[in-house]
């Protein structure tokens, strides 16, 4: 492997963190008043070149948000966003965080400057009662975030949130949490889970970067069984994914990139019907498999 490959794996690696008033509440809902039920999306984000390149995946990121009512929030479930605990972010301005080594300095100089919404934020944490959700003012929007919704969103007047991933819980707790946030979809919020269903970084072939056929055959296998279990709306076999044989294993040596599919379909219910869409491998280890709900 070359040491920019190196550098590349690495950036795409996990960080972990270090670490109202009724008034504001009734402000809220005011803003947020009822409206049609948003979608709900998982997003296959791959490379962070992806928020600057012009490709096929960042084209039909722009396309998507063309296609969707303008939310009034969105609130997004990054893989870039590992903690211990649960925490939103809560600050009125979250900062770009170039969470990557090796790329170009054109990436690193990306500045999306949405905004947040701290009343949002505390809404969303008093929604959750399976866990007490922190306020955070450290983070800020990671590449999992904006390099998606700086295309979807390029004017950047869309507040934007993140909610972290709880590296101690299972599938099963995050599919149940992502439950209890189902009612901000009907005023408005946008849920967007970014991650890649195939994403073992350690078995990519860097030579076949650019042929979306290649893949490994547990990478076309698994990505199938994902495929048809998203479709059929069997969630519960998603959910156990480690009961879904050696190909689930090599697909997701590590969670956090397939866990934000799991927010995804947990805020979803039996009338949200799914639509797939960049359905390509990237280097025959990751696949972009994305799907929208609505
Ligand atoms: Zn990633």
């Amino acid at each position: 492997m070359k040491r920019n490959e190196f550098l590349m794996l690495i950036s795409w690696l996990p960080l972990t963190t270090t670490a109202m008033s009724l008034s504001e509440l009734n402000k809220l809902t005011s803003t947020l008043e009822a409206s049609d039920i948003m979608p709900v999306l998982f997003v296959g984000h791959g490379s962070p070149m992806n928020g600057i390149e012009n490709n096929e995946f960042s084209h039909s990121w722009e396309l998507l948000a063309k296609q969707i009512q303008v939310p009034k929030a969105v609130i997004c479930i990054s893989a870039h966003w590992y903690t211990k605990g649960t925490k939103i972010t809560a600050m009125n301005h979250p900062k770009t965080i170039h969470d990557f080594g090796g790329f170009p300095k054109e990436l690193f100089e990306v500045q999306y400057p949405a905004p947040g919404n701290s009343i949002l934020a505390t809404e969303a944490s008093k929604l959750i009662k399976k866990t007490t959700v922190g306020l955070d003012h450290e983070w800020g929007l990671d590449h999992g975030t904006w390099s998606v919704v700086k295309r979807m969103y390029p004017h950047a007047n869309i507040p934007i949130l993140q909610l972290s991933i709880d590296y101690t819980k299972p599938a099963s707790y995050h599919y149940e949490l992502a439950k209890e946030l189902y009612s901000l979809r009907q005023k408005g919020v946008l849920f967007i889970g970014s991650g890649n269903m195939v994403h073992n970084l350690g078995m990519v072939a860097w030579d076949k970067l650019n042929d979306p056929e290649y893949g490994y055959d547990w990478a076309h296998e698994i990505n199938a069984t994902f495929k048809k279990h998203i479709l059929n709306n069997n969630h519960q076999a998603l959910i156990d994914y480690e009961k879904l044989g050696k190909s689930a294993l090599l697909a997701i040596p590590t969670p956090e990139h397939y866990l934000p599919l799991i927010y995804t379909l947990g805020l979803t219910t039996i009338k949200d019907k799914p639509t797939l869409f960049n359905d390509k491998a990237i280097g025959g280890s990751l696949t972009m498999t994305s799907v929208k709900y609505c």
